[in-house]
């Protein structure tokens, strides 16, 4: 067997320990005589599974009592609608911080159910760091302040909040959730697809304050409904059975090899600063993302040269790491480096990406 070291902005690596311990599971699940695939998802077993990687989650992310988690379906960009039918239901306003494509998805989604104001962009400037904000822009009256934490696609990521006052923040979590510890009590919501550091695809994760859960507005598919979704415990309709097992595995693999959020952000901060070390000393290659913006888990580069970046997207991926060309909306190369993604791989990768410049300079 040979796995390759797969930079994969979404779907993703998992870690191999949780890998290992999924197939030694698979044909029976604790003596229950099946897989977890196969189990209702009514059955004690299953509730077992459930209700620890609900407890896990909490206490991983140290997410407040008065707090509910959903594990819903539909991805992150399911969210995109499902926050202002379920939030913009008092001024019927909304503020959006455009810092990447998703943001931007996410604010032209919501401006069909409602008053949508983008309060800062950073477009100008490609998406290449977070946007100045002017305080004088935001409304006080917004029933909610949206921004996407760390923006995959460009290589971003937001190091301090805005302060939106009494306004609640809702954040896309999707590309840094359980990357390092965030103080959820600062948000009003945050969402994420678990693809990218959780699970497999599938499972969405919702956290939020419970005073925000309310009536919808009048169209809301009950599926779209935090409100049946919460009172229901994510159980209205059959979860996404699978993905929330490999959740609970992979927050086991977090509380107890990794040893918790700070140790998680340790590691990841050291990984991420191998590449942009190498990058900043590079003839060869240039980090796109302004240093003050520079995500941990999404590190894009280019070198100036089409031909030569896609010369290197075929010679890395030969060499097995995989899946660093960019965004197909932006070209050059970015490596994901997800929590799973051992420092190992970033250290062979950044031996590999000096041979290349020393051949090609
Ligand atoms: C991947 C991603 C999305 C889209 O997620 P889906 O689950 O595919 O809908 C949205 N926002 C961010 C920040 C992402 O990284």
């Amino acid at each position: 067997m040979s796995r390759v070291y797969n930079f994969s902005a979404g779907p993703s690596m998992l870690p191999e320990a949780v890998l290992n311990r999924a197939a030694s599971e698979m044909m029976d699940y604790e003596g229950s005589g099946q897989s977890v695939m196969e189990m209702s998802h009514r059955s004690k077993v299953y509730d077992g599974i459930f209700q620890s990687a609900q407890a896990l989650l909490r206490k991983v992310m140290n997410i407040p009592e008065n707090y509910k988690i959903l594990f819903l379906q539909g991805g992150a960009s399911s969210q995109f609608a499902m926050v202002p039918m379920n939030l913009m239901t008092g001024s019927g306003k909304a503020d959006y911080v455009l810092s990447g494509q998703f943001s931007t998805k996410a604010y032209k989604e919501a401006c069909r159910y409602g008053d949508c104001k983008a309060v800062a962009s950073s477009k100008e400037d490609n998406f290449s760091r977070i946007p100045v904000l002017d305080k004088k822009e935001f409304r006080p009256d917004a029933d909610y302040f949206h921004i996407c934490m760390n923006n995959t696609i460009y290589g971003t990521v937001w190091q301090e909040l805005p302060d939106t006052g009494d306004v609640p923040l809702v954040a896309d979590i999707s590309s840094c959730i359980l990357s390092r510890p965030i103080d959820v009590s600062k948000f009003g919501l945050l969402y994420a697809g678990a693809q990218k550091n959780v699970a497999p695809a599938g499972l969405t994760i919702v956290i939020i304050r419970e005073d925000l859960i309310g009536e919808p507005m009048p169209f809301t598919p009950t599926m779209f409904n935090y409100g049946v979704m919460a009172e229901n415990d994510s159980m209205y309709n059959t979860p996404p059975c699978w993905p929330i097992y490999i959740c609970k595995l992979v927050l086991e693999w977090i509380e107890n090899e990794v040893g918790g959020l700070e140790a998680m952000e340790k590691r990841n901060v050291e990984k991420a600063q191998l590449l942009y070390d190498f990058l900043d000393s590079s003839k060869l290659f240039n980090g796109c993302a302004e240093k003050d913006s520079r995500s941990i888990m999404n590190v894009t580069f280019v070198t100036g040269d089409p031909e030569m970046d896609a010369k290197f997207v075929k010679e890395s991926t030969a060499a097995g790491f995989v899946n660093l060309k960019g965004h197909r909306s932006v070209g050059g190369m970015r490596a994901s480096i997800y929590n799973a993604m051992p420092r190992e791989g970033i250290e062979k990768l950044v031996a590999f990406m000096k041979k290349f410049e020393e051949e090609n300079l």
